[in-house]
Protein backbone atom coordinates (compact mmCIF):
# COMPACT_ATOMS: atom_id res chain seq x y z
CA UNK A 1 0.00 0.00 0.00
CA UNK A 2 1.30 3.36 -1.15
CA UNK A 3 2.02 6.79 1.13
CA UNK A 4 -0.30 8.48 -1.41
CA UNK A 5 -3.35 7.09 0.10
CA UNK A 6 -3.33 8.61 2.97
CA UNK A 7 -6.31 10.96 2.20
CA UNK A 8 -6.05 13.23 5.71
CA UNK A 9 -3.01 14.22 4.15
CA UNK A 10 -4.15 16.38 1.11
CA UNK A 11 -5.28 18.82 3.91
CA UNK A 12 -1.37 19.80 4.88
CA UNK A 13 -0.76 20.59 1.20
CA UNK A 14 -2.84 22.78 0.83
CA UNK A 15 -2.99 24.14 4.27
CA UNK A 16 -0.56 27.28 3.81
CA UNK A 17 -2.08 28.87 0.75
CA UNK A 18 -6.04 28.38 1.65
CA UNK A 19 -4.89 30.11 5.08
CA UNK A 20 -2.78 33.10 3.37
CA UNK A 21 -5.93 33.32 1.41
CA UNK A 22 -8.66 33.32 5.19
CA UNK A 23 -6.56 35.96 6.95
CA UNK A 24 -8.18 39.11 5.95
CA UNK A 25 -11.89 37.49 6.32
CA UNK A 26 -10.03 36.48 9.65
CA UNK A 27 -9.02 40.28 10.79
CA UNK A 28 -12.41 41.63 9.40
CA UNK A 29 -13.58 39.28 12.25
CA UNK A 30 -11.18 40.72 14.73
CA UNK A 31 -8.87 37.59 14.88
CA UNK A 32 -5.29 39.14 15.99
CA UNK A 33 -1.39 37.80 15.14
CA UNK A 34 2.01 38.09 16.58
CA UNK A 35 4.21 36.46 14.46
CA UNK A 36 7.12 34.34 15.99
CA UNK A 37 10.36 32.98 15.29
CA UNK A 38 11.41 30.78 17.24
CA UNK A 39 10.25 27.83 19.15
CA UNK A 40 11.54 29.52 22.26
CA UNK A 41 8.25 31.43 21.93
CA UNK A 42 6.01 31.12 24.92
CA UNK A 43 2.77 30.76 22.46
CA UNK A 44 0.67 29.76 25.24
CA UNK A 45 1.16 33.45 26.09
CA UNK A 46 0.57 34.93 22.94
CA UNK A 47 -2.93 32.22 22.99
CA UNK A 48 -4.11 33.47 26.40
CA UNK A 49 -4.28 37.16 24.60
CA UNK A 50 -6.32 35.92 22.30
CA UNK A 51 -4.29 35.87 19.44
CA UNK A 52 -3.20 33.15 17.36
CA UNK A 53 1.23 32.85 16.78
CA UNK A 54 2.67 32.47 13.18
CA UNK A 55 5.90 30.52 12.76
CA UNK A 56 7.81 33.30 10.34
CA UNK A 57 10.90 31.20 9.74
CA UNK A 58 12.08 31.68 6.47
CA UNK A 59 12.81 28.21 5.08
CA UNK A 60 12.98 29.98 1.12
CA UNK A 61 15.59 31.23 -1.41
CA UNK A 62 13.23 33.53 -3.16
CA UNK A 63 13.75 36.63 -0.87
CA UNK A 64 17.21 36.11 0.18
CA UNK A 65 18.78 38.70 -2.54
CA UNK A 66 16.54 41.02 -1.54
CA UNK A 67 17.75 40.71 2.00
CA UNK A 68 21.33 40.94 1.02
CA UNK A 69 20.85 44.01 -0.08
CA UNK A 70 21.00 44.73 3.61
CA UNK A 71 22.50 41.98 5.44
CA UNK A 72 25.61 40.10 4.51
CA UNK A 73 25.84 37.42 2.30
CA UNK A 74 27.69 35.28 5.48
CA UNK A 75 24.72 34.68 7.41
CA UNK A 76 22.78 31.68 7.81
CA UNK A 77 20.08 31.23 5.02
CA UNK A 78 17.32 30.94 7.44
CA UNK A 79 17.98 34.83 8.48
CA UNK A 80 18.00 36.30 5.01
CA UNK A 81 15.22 33.83 3.93
CA UNK A 82 13.08 35.46 7.23
CA UNK A 83 14.69 38.76 6.50
CA UNK A 84 13.92 38.95 3.20
CA UNK A 85 10.14 38.19 3.41
CA UNK A 86 9.55 40.65 5.94
CA UNK A 87 11.47 43.03 3.51
CA UNK A 88 9.97 42.39 0.52
CA UNK A 89 6.53 42.37 1.47
CA UNK A 90 5.75 38.42 0.21
CA UNK A 91 4.87 36.67 3.41
CA UNK A 92 0.85 37.57 4.16
CA UNK A 93 1.44 35.90 7.54
CA UNK A 94 3.94 38.40 8.41
CA UNK A 95 1.95 41.06 6.71
CA UNK A 96 -1.16 40.30 8.90
CA UNK A 97 0.98 39.43 11.98
CA UNK A 98 -0.02 42.96 14.70
CA UNK A 99 3.24 42.33 16.83
CA UNK A 100 6.57 40.40 15.73
CA UNK A 101 8.23 38.24 19.20
CA UNK A 102 11.60 37.91 18.63
CA UNK A 103 14.59 36.33 21.06
CA UNK A 104 18.42 37.10 21.74
CA UNK A 105 19.26 33.10 20.49
CA UNK A 106 22.19 33.26 18.49
CA UNK A 107 23.90 36.26 16.94
CA UNK A 108 23.07 36.91 13.77
CA UNK A 109 18.99 36.62 14.34
CA UNK A 110 19.69 39.27 17.33
CA UNK A 111 20.79 41.50 15.28
CA UNK A 112 18.20 40.97 12.40
CA UNK A 113 15.49 41.65 14.28
CA UNK A 114 17.36 45.21 14.96
CA UNK A 115 17.01 46.10 11.13
CA UNK A 116 13.41 44.31 10.93
CA UNK A 117 12.06 46.98 13.86
CA UNK A 118 12.57 49.36 11.27
CA UNK A 119 9.37 47.76 9.31
CA UNK A 120 7.27 46.43 12.17
CA UNK A 121 7.35 46.40 15.87
CA UNK A 122 9.31 43.96 17.35
CA UNK A 123 9.35 42.75 20.85
CA UNK A 124 12.77 40.73 21.91
CA UNK A 125 12.84 38.55 24.89
CA UNK A 126 16.29 38.35 26.41
CA UNK A 127 17.32 34.74 26.70
CA UNK A 128 19.46 33.66 29.06
CA UNK A 129 21.76 30.85 27.30
CA UNK A 130 22.89 28.75 30.36
CA UNK A 131 20.03 26.17 31.16
CA UNK A 132 18.68 25.01 34.57
CA UNK A 133 20.38 27.74 36.84
CA UNK A 134 18.05 29.64 39.06
CA UNK A 135 19.27 33.02 37.83
CA UNK A 136 18.32 32.06 34.42
CA UNK A 137 15.15 30.58 35.34
CA UNK A 138 14.28 34.06 36.81
CA UNK A 139 15.68 36.14 34.02
CA UNK A 140 13.52 34.58 31.58
CA UNK A 141 10.34 34.56 33.93
CA UNK A 142 11.13 38.43 34.76
CA UNK A 143 10.83 38.55 30.54
CA UNK A 144 7.71 36.39 30.21
CA UNK A 145 6.33 39.10 32.31
CA UNK A 146 7.70 41.50 30.16
CA UNK A 147 6.66 39.79 26.94
CA UNK A 148 2.97 39.18 28.65
CA UNK A 149 2.93 43.26 29.60
CA UNK A 150 3.69 43.92 25.53
CA UNK A 151 0.81 41.41 24.08
CA UNK A 152 -1.88 43.03 27.12
CA UNK A 153 -1.27 46.30 25.52
CA UNK A 154 -0.69 45.28 21.76
CA UNK A 155 -4.07 43.45 21.64
CA UNK A 156 -5.89 45.49 24.22
CA UNK A 157 -6.98 42.46 26.58
CA UNK A 158 -6.08 41.11 29.93
CA UNK A 159 -3.93 37.75 30.40
CA UNK A 160 -5.78 36.74 33.39
CA UNK A 161 -4.58 32.86 34.84
CA UNK A 162 -7.91 31.15 34.24
CA UNK A 163 -7.14 32.35 30.02
CA UNK A 164 -3.24 31.12 31.10
CA UNK A 165 -4.66 27.58 32.19
CA UNK A 166 -6.43 27.30 29.20
CA UNK A 167 -3.84 28.19 26.67
CA UNK A 168 -1.86 25.91 28.34
CA UNK A 169 -4.10 23.15 28.06
CA UNK A 170 -4.24 24.05 24.41
CA UNK A 171 -0.52 24.39 23.10
CA UNK A 172 -0.16 20.46 25.23
CA UNK A 173 -2.70 19.16 23.24
CA UNK A 174 -0.94 20.75 19.60
CA UNK A 175 2.46 19.36 20.90
CA UNK A 176 0.64 15.86 21.90
CA UNK A 177 -0.82 16.24 18.38
CA UNK A 178 2.33 16.79 16.68
CA UNK A 179 4.29 14.21 18.78
CA UNK A 180 2.03 11.36 17.67
CA UNK A 181 2.52 11.96 13.85
CA UNK A 182 6.11 11.50 14.60
CA UNK A 183 5.61 8.80 16.60
CA UNK A 184 3.85 6.98 13.81
CA UNK A 185 7.26 6.15 12.70
CA UNK A 186 8.75 4.54 15.47
CA UNK A 187 7.39 1.33 13.86
CA UNK A 188 8.95 -0.81 11.66
CA UNK A 189 8.88 -0.69 8.94
CA UNK A 190 8.38 3.27 8.75
CA UNK A 191 4.82 3.87 7.86
CA UNK A 192 4.76 7.71 6.58
CA UNK A 193 7.91 8.93 4.55
CA UNK A 194 9.68 12.43 6.58
CA UNK A 195 8.55 14.42 3.97
CA UNK A 196 4.94 13.80 5.33
CA UNK A 197 5.65 14.22 8.68
CA UNK A 198 7.61 17.27 8.50
CA UNK A 199 5.40 18.90 5.85
CA UNK A 200 2.41 18.25 8.85
CA UNK A 201 3.80 19.31 11.98
CA UNK A 202 5.91 22.37 9.85
CA UNK A 203 1.72 23.77 8.87
CA UNK A 204 0.86 24.27 12.55
CA UNK A 205 2.71 27.33 12.40
CA UNK A 206 0.56 28.80 10.09
CA UNK A 207 -2.68 27.37 12.04
CA UNK A 208 -5.28 30.31 12.44
CA UNK A 209 -7.30 28.35 14.75
CA UNK A 210 -5.41 25.76 17.08
CA UNK A 211 -8.48 23.59 16.76
CA UNK A 212 -8.63 23.05 13.80
CA UNK A 213 -4.88 21.84 13.02
CA UNK A 214 -4.86 19.72 16.02
CA UNK A 215 -8.17 18.27 14.72
CA UNK A 216 -6.03 17.69 11.07
CA UNK A 217 -2.70 16.23 13.31
CA UNK A 218 -4.95 13.63 14.94
CA UNK A 219 -6.92 12.87 11.62
CA UNK A 220 -3.57 12.32 10.04
CA UNK A 221 -2.50 10.11 12.64
CA UNK A 222 -5.62 7.81 12.94
CA UNK A 223 -5.92 7.25 9.60
CA UNK A 224 -1.98 6.41 9.27
CA UNK A 225 -2.74 3.61 11.99
CA UNK A 226 -5.93 2.28 10.31
CA UNK A 227 -3.74 2.37 7.28
CA UNK A 228 -0.39 0.55 8.84
CA UNK A 229 -2.90 -2.38 9.64
CA UNK A 230 -3.78 -3.02 6.44
CA UNK A 231 -0.12 -3.40 5.38
CA UNK A 232 0.80 0.74 4.55
CA UNK A 233 4.49 0.54 5.11
CA UNK A 234 7.02 3.44 3.37
CA UNK A 235 9.63 0.69 2.71
CA UNK A 236 10.63 -2.39 4.11
CA UNK A 237 12.33 -4.16 6.90
CA UNK A 238 15.59 -3.39 5.44
CA UNK A 239 15.38 0.10 4.35
CA UNK A 240 18.08 2.47 6.30
CA UNK A 241 16.09 4.32 9.07
CA UNK A 242 17.81 7.56 8.72
CA UNK A 243 17.52 10.83 11.48
CA UNK A 244 18.25 14.25 10.67
CA UNK A 245 19.03 16.62 13.99
CA UNK A 246 20.75 19.89 13.23
CA UNK A 247 19.23 23.77 11.90
CA UNK A 248 15.42 23.74 11.22
CA UNK A 249 13.83 22.67 8.34
CA UNK A 250 10.22 23.57 6.56
CA UNK A 251 9.16 23.37 2.81
CA UNK A 252 11.66 25.16 0.66
CA UNK A 253 14.37 24.04 2.43
CA UNK A 254 14.07 20.27 2.40
CA UNK A 255 16.47 18.86 0.01
CA UNK A 256 18.39 17.00 2.19
CA UNK A 257 15.12 14.93 3.78
CA UNK A 258 13.38 15.02 -0.10
CA UNK A 259 17.52 13.61 -1.25
CA UNK A 260 17.34 10.82 1.63
CA UNK A 261 13.99 9.40 0.60
CA UNK A 262 14.44 9.68 -3.30
CA UNK A 263 17.35 6.94 -2.61
CA UNK A 264 15.80 4.97 -0.82
CA UNK A 265 16.26 6.24 2.84
CA UNK A 266 13.48 6.58 5.18
CA UNK A 267 13.71 9.52 7.70
CA UNK A 268 12.01 7.69 10.45
CA UNK A 269 13.34 10.59 13.06
CA UNK A 270 13.57 14.75 12.92
CA UNK A 271 15.25 16.19 15.75
CA UNK A 272 15.24 19.73 14.70
CA UNK A 273 13.09 22.46 16.09
CA UNK A 274 10.38 21.57 13.12
CA UNK A 275 10.84 17.81 14.68
CA UNK A 276 10.77 16.50 18.09
CA UNK A 277 13.13 19.31 20.02
CA UNK A 278 9.90 20.72 21.72
CA UNK A 279 7.82 17.86 21.94
CA UNK A 280 8.26 16.10 24.78
CA UNK A 281 7.71 19.55 27.01
CA UNK A 282 4.89 19.92 28.01
CA UNK A 283 2.96 22.26 31.18
CA UNK A 284 1.09 21.39 33.76
CA UNK A 285 -2.06 24.35 33.49
CA UNK A 286 -2.87 23.02 37.21
CA UNK A 287 0.44 24.41 38.54
CA UNK A 288 0.54 26.84 40.93
CA UNK A 289 2.88 29.80 39.49
CA UNK A 290 2.34 29.71 35.55
CA UNK A 291 5.01 32.05 34.11
CA UNK A 292 7.10 29.47 36.53
CA UNK A 293 5.80 26.43 34.52
CA UNK A 294 5.91 28.33 31.04
CA UNK A 295 9.98 29.38 32.28
CA UNK A 296 11.18 26.38 33.18
CA UNK A 297 9.50 24.27 29.70
CA UNK A 298 10.97 27.16 27.52
CA UNK A 299 14.52 27.18 29.42
CA UNK A 300 14.74 23.57 28.74
CA UNK A 301 14.64 23.40 24.79
CA UNK A 302 17.69 22.27 24.07
CA UNK A 303 18.80 24.14 21.14
CA UNK A 304 22.54 24.69 20.14
CA UNK A 305 22.47 28.38 21.20
CA UNK A 306 22.18 27.11 25.06
CA UNK A 307 25.77 26.34 26.87
CA UNK A 308 25.87 23.82 27.73
CA UNK A 309 23.34 21.68 25.56
CA UNK A 310 23.46 18.54 27.39
CA UNK A 311 19.75 18.03 26.45
CA UNK A 312 20.01 17.53 23.18
CA UNK A 313 22.63 14.45 23.50
CA UNK A 314 19.59 13.25 25.77
CA UNK A 315 17.11 13.61 23.34
CA UNK A 316 19.32 12.94 20.41
CA UNK A 317 20.09 9.05 22.53
CA UNK A 318 16.40 8.62 23.57
CA UNK A 319 15.05 8.97 19.92
CA UNK A 320 18.18 6.84 18.11
CA UNK A 321 16.76 4.26 20.57
CA UNK A 322 12.76 4.89 20.31
CA UNK A 323 12.95 5.03 16.34
CA UNK A 324 15.27 2.15 15.82
CA UNK A 325 17.90 4.29 14.09
CA UNK A 326 20.18 3.58 11.52
CA UNK A 327 22.31 6.02 10.82
CA UNK A 328 22.64 10.11 11.52
CA UNK A 329 22.43 13.31 9.68
CA UNK A 330 23.37 15.91 11.02
CA UNK A 331 22.18 19.05 8.91
CA UNK A 332 24.02 22.30 9.73
CA UNK A 333 23.07 25.91 6.88
CA UNK A 334 25.80 27.50 6.52
CA UNK A 335 27.26 30.60 8.57
CA UNK A 336 25.16 28.80 11.41
CA UNK A 337 28.59 28.61 14.16
CA UNK A 338 26.50 27.01 17.49
CA UNK A 339 24.87 23.93 15.59
CA UNK A 340 28.33 23.91 13.49
CA UNK A 341 30.44 23.67 16.19
CA UNK A 342 28.04 21.12 18.20
CA UNK A 343 28.36 18.62 15.38
CA UNK A 344 31.58 17.43 17.07
CA UNK A 345 29.94 16.61 20.03
CA UNK A 346 26.94 14.91 18.46
CA UNK A 347 29.27 12.97 15.94
CA UNK A 348 31.05 11.85 19.22
CA UNK A 349 27.37 10.72 20.64
CA UNK A 350 26.11 8.88 17.35
CA UNK A 351 29.61 7.31 16.70
CA UNK A 352 31.36 6.50 19.83
CA UNK A 353 28.66 6.07 21.76
CA UNK A 354 25.96 4.40 19.88
CA UNK A 355 28.50 2.73 16.91
CA UNK A 356 26.15 4.30 14.24
CA UNK A 357 27.10 5.95 11.00
CA UNK A 358 27.27 9.98 10.76
CA UNK A 359 27.70 12.51 8.07
CA UNK A 360 27.08 16.14 8.60
CA UNK A 361 26.23 18.00 5.92
CA UNK A 362 26.79 21.78 5.71
CA UNK A 363 24.44 23.77 2.99
CA UNK A 364 22.16 26.61 2.18
CA UNK A 365 18.60 27.20 0.47
CA UNK A 366 20.08 27.31 -2.79
CA UNK A 367 19.80 23.91 -5.44
CA UNK A 368 23.14 24.70 -6.40
CA UNK A 369 24.67 21.58 -4.22
CA UNK A 370 22.15 19.45 -4.50
CA UNK A 371 24.42 16.69 -6.91
CA UNK A 372 26.98 16.86 -4.70
CA UNK A 373 24.58 16.11 -1.51
CA UNK A 374 23.31 13.39 -3.38
CA UNK A 375 26.28 11.46 -4.37
CA UNK A 376 27.15 12.24 -0.30
CA UNK A 377 23.80 10.81 0.36
CA UNK A 378 23.31 7.78 -1.82
CA UNK A 379 27.11 6.88 -0.18
CA UNK A 380 26.41 7.33 3.16
CA UNK A 381 22.64 5.44 2.85
CA UNK A 382 24.93 2.15 0.77
CA UNK A 383 26.68 2.02 4.39
CA UNK A 384 23.85 1.49 6.18
CA UNK A 385 22.51 -0.71 3.95
CA UNK A 386 20.88 -3.67 5.97
S1 LIG B 1 17.32 26.23 16.17
FE1 LIG B 1 17.28 27.36 18.12
S2 LIG B 1 17.36 29.51 17.53
FE2 LIG B 1 16.77 28.35 15.68
S3 LIG B 1 14.50 28.36 15.70
FE3 LIG B 1 15.17 26.52 16.79
S4 LIG B 1 15.22 27.07 18.97
FE4 LIG B 1 15.19 28.96 17.75
S1 LIG C 1 20.02 28.02 11.93
FE1 LIG C 1 21.66 28.68 13.30
S2 LIG C 1 22.35 30.70 12.57
FE2 LIG C 1 20.37 30.22 11.62
S3 LIG C 1 18.87 31.19 12.98
FE3 LIG C 1 19.05 29.05 13.67
S4 LIG C 1 20.66 29.08 15.26
FE4 LIG C 1 20.77 31.03 14.12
Amino acid sequence: MQNGEIKSFEVFETMRTANAGRLKEAREKGKKFAGVYCTFCPEELIIAAGAAPFGLCGTKEDPIAAAEQVLPRNLCPLIKSSYGFAATGTCPYFQASDLIIGETTCDGKKKMFEVMSEIKPVHVMQLPQMPDTDSSINLWKSELYRLKDALEKTFGTEITEEKLREAMRVKNRETEARRRVHDLNQRVPAVISGMKVMTATWMSGFAIDKEEIIEALEALTNETLALAEQGLAFGDEKTPRVMITGCPVGLGSEKVIRLVEENGGAVVGLENCTGYKTLRLITDPDAPDLMDALARKYLSIPCSCMSPNKGRMELLSDMIRDFKVDGVIDLTWQACHTYNVESYTVSELVKQEKDLPFLQLETDYSQSDVQTLNVRIAAFLEMIQK
